[in-house]
């Protein structure tokens, strides 16, 4: 049952990063990819999203460590993408790893999330979409001793999340979020 079986690590992913130049008009879900529930335009999730939600969920960015929202964040609560609002990660499974991202070692149920095999920038790693709207989320590690249930660390951009607190738990630990 491990993600890590053949199906991530031996599988010659296809590497789908949505082309910034196909911003006329939207004319989703032609190109043949197995088709995301949702669906939007280029031209769409610009509009919707902040330049900096955008650069990270829809073109694979990378926010500088220690900078967002919530790698230090230990409110209960779940944790929905930012793009779609499909609940990703919870609290519970939400670890330190002192990377400067927030960290999980298995995402809220299988399905939510989709991997596929990442070589660029010369380097070899599994990167995690969202299940629904294919937005970029980070990437996965394995086996790096943190101790964890299953010695994963789903490595997960703060603004590609958007926390919702449980009933009664302290919004984001006193910060004044932006
Ligand atoms: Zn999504």
């Amino acid at each position: 049952m491990s993600i890590f079986g053949n199906n991530i690590f031996g599988n010659k992913a296809t590497h789908a990063v949505a082309d910034p130049a196909a911003d006329s008009h939207g004319t989703g879900g032609e190109d043949g990819r197995t088709a995301p529930a949702v669906q939007k335009s280029d031209a769409q999730w610009r509009e919707e999203l902040t330049p900096e939600e955008y650069r990270v969920l829809r073109q694979a960015g990378t926010e500088r460590p220690y900078t967002g929202e919530y790698w230090d964040t230990h409110t209960a609560g779940v944790y929905q993408c930012r793009a779609c609002g499909t609940e990703l990660f919870t609290s519970n499974e939400k670890f330190d790893s002192h990377c400067g991202w927030p960290s999980f070692w298995a995402p809220l149920a299988e399905g939510t999330v989709r991997y596929i095999h990442d070589r660029t920038m010369g380097m070899d790693r599994v990167e995690v979409r969202c299940g629904a709207c294919d937005s970029h989320l980070g990437h996965v590690f394995d086996g790096e001793g943190y101790g964890t249930p299953t010695d994963q660390r789903y490595c997960i951009n703060s603004v590609s999340l958007r926390l919702v607190p449980k009933d009664g738990a302290e919004p984001a630990d006193g910060a004044t979020a932006g």
